[in-house]
C-alpha cells in the first residue's frame, strides 16, 4: 500500500467533514452506519452526504461496508493517511511529499518536505498490515475486534515511537529529531545515513561494536532497553573527521582513504522499547547484544574479546549510577503504562517481532565473499508489499512520485 498524496488536493470541505465523521464513528463502530456519519459530520441536509460518501468511497478514503444488519463505511488506511497527513500540513510540519523509501513489515517511511524544502521522514504506522494475511489464528483473533483496532494500535505505535525518541533525543542519544506526530504518522528529521546493514565494509569493526554496545549500556542505565537493536534499525552516519581524531588505536592500520572518516550510529524504530524493569528485561537485552555479537561475527568477520556486556552488569550499573529515568519520563508525558501493556500484548497478539524477525539468509553468502556490493534488500520487501491486502483494506493507490509534490 502507498501513500496516495495526489487525493490530498481534491477534497471539497465536505468531503472532509464527512471523513473526519467516519474516523470519528469508527472509534466504536465496526460499520458506521449512513446516518451517523450524516450527524457525526456535522452536515445539514442528505444529498450533500451522499455526494461526500460516494466522492470518499471513490478515491478509497473509505470503503463500503455489507453487514449483517445494516449498510455502512469505514475508514481505510488511506483515509487515516489522509487525515494525518492534512494535519501534519495545517501545521505547517509537511508541504509536500516524495518517495516511499522504505516498506517496513509494520510501517511505511516516505521522504517529505517542508515549506523551505528541507526534507524530512514520515512514517507511518501500519501495525496489523502483515498479520492479517500471514497467521491464520491471527486473522480470526483480529475478525473478532473492532475496526478500530488496527488504527488505534498504530497510534499507540506512533505516540510510544515519538514520545521515547523525544526523550532521548533530549537527553543526548544520537536519534532523529522528532518533528511531529499525529494519528498513526511521526514526522522526524532525516538522517542522510544507511543503514549497517547496507554497510558492507567497516574500516574498524572493533570500534563500532564496541560503540554500539555502549549505546546498549547507555539505554540501560537511562532505564531503557531498545528491544529491536539490529543491523536495519542502526543508521551509520559517515563525518569528516580531518584532525583523525575519534580513531581507534588499532586506526593506525587503516586505509588512508579510510581515515579522515569518523562512524556515528544513529538509533532508529523505538516501538518495541522496554523498561529495564520490564519482567522479560533481560531476554531483550541479551536479544539485543547476540544481534549485533553475530552480526558482526557473520558480516565482519570480528569476534570480541571481551564477553558480554551482561544484563547484570548493566542493571548494576544503572543502580549504582542511573541516567535520568527515561522510561518513567515517558509514562508521564502522555504514553502512559497502560497504553504500552496494551501495545505490547498486541504485539504479541499478531505476531509482530520488529525487524528481530526478518529474513537472514543472504547474511550467509555474503560470508563467502563479503566485497560484494549489497543491493538495498527492498526487493523481497517490494515482493512482500505486492502481496494481497488485508481484507479490511480495499486503499492500494500506487503512487510513487519521482518528485516531491506539493499537497496543494
Ligand atoms: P520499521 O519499524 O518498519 O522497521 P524503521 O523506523 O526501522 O521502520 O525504518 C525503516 C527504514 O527506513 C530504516 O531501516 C531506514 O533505512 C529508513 N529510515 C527510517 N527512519 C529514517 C530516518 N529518520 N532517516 C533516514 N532513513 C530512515
Ligand atoms: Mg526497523
Amino acid at each position: 500500500m502507498k501513500l496516495d498524496a495526489k487525493a490530498i488536493r481534491y477534497l471539497t470541505s465536505e468531503d472532509f467533514r464527512v471523513l473526519q465523521g467516519v474516523e470519528a464513528g469508527s472509534r466504536n463502530h465496526e460499520v458506521v452506519p449512513t446516518p451517523l456519519i450524516s450527524q457525526l459530520s456535522g452536515l445539514r441536509g442528505g444529498s450533500g452526504v451522499h455526494r461526500a460518501i460516494s466522492n470518499l468511497a471513490k478515491i478509497n478514503l473509505i470503503a463500503k461496508v455489507k453487514n449483517a444488519k445494516y449498510d455502512g463505511y469505514r475508514l481505510t488506511y488511506g483515509g487515516l493517511d489522509y487525515l494525518a497527513l492534512n494535519a501534519h500540513q495545517k501545521q505547517k510540519v509537511v508541504y509536500s511529499v516524495g518517495n516511499q523509501i522504505g516498506v517496513g513489515k509494520e510501517s511505511d517511511i516516505v521522504v517529505v518536505a517542508d515549506s523551505s524544502g528541507a526534507q524530512r521522514i514520515l512514517k507511518i504506522h501500519r501495525l496489523g498490515r502483515i498479520s492479517f494475511r500471514t497467521v491464520k489464528t491471527n486473522r480470526d483473533y483480529l475478525r473478532h475486534r473492532n475496526t478500530g483496532s488496527w488504527m488505534y494500535m498504530s497510534r499507540l505505535a506512533a505516540m510510544k515511537e515519538f514520545a521515547f525518541m523525544k526523550a532521548l533525543r533530549e537527553n543526548g542519544f544520537s536519534v532523529p529529531e522528532p518533528i511531529a506526530q499525529n494519528r498513526h504518522t511521526i514526522v522526524m528529521g532525516l538522517i542522510d545515513a544507511f543503514p549497517l546493514r547496507q554497510i558492507s565494509k567497516v574500516p574498524h569493526p572493533a570500534s563500532l561494536y564496541s560503540e554500539l554496545m555502549e549505546i546498549i549500556l547507555e539505554l540501560a542505565r537511562f532505564g531503557l532497553i531498545h528491544g529491536d537493536f539490529n543491523e536495519f534499525n542502526i543508521l551509520i552516519k559517515e563525518i569528516a573527521d580531518p584532525s583523525g581524531k575519534g580513531k581507534a588505536p588499532a586506526d593506525a592500520e587503516a586505509d588512508e582513504s579510510d581515515e579522515n572518516v569518523r562512524l556515528e550510529p544513529v538509533i532508529i524504530d523505538f516501538p518495541q522499547m522496554v523498561s529495564i524493569d520490564h519482567a522479560n528485561a533481560e531476554m531483550y537485552f541479551d536479544r539485543d547484544v547476540n544481534c549485533i555479537k553475530r552480526y558482526f561475527q557473520r558480516k565482519f568477520h570480528f569476534v570480541s574479546d571481551a564477553p558480554g556486556p551482561f544484563f547484570s552488569d548493566a542493571r548494576k550499573n544503572f543502580l549504582r549510577n542511573p541516567g535520568k529515568r527515561l522510561d518513567v519520563e515517558v509514562e508521564a508525558s502522555g504514553f502512559s503504562r497502560k497504553m504500552a501493556r496494551e501495545l505490547e500484548n498486541y504485539m504479541k497478539e499478531v505476531g509482530v517481532d520488529g525487524d528481530a524477525g526478518a529474513p537472514r539468509d543472504d547474511l550467509e553468502d555474503e560470508e563467502e565473499d563479503d566485497d560484494e556490493e549489497e543491493e538495498s534488500g527492498s526487493e523481497e520487501e517490494e515482493e512482500a508489499e505486492e502481496e494481497e491486502q488485508p481484507e479490511q483494506s480495499s486503499t492500494d493507490v500506487d503512487e510513487s512520485s519521482k518528485r516531491l509534490e506539493a499537497l496543494h
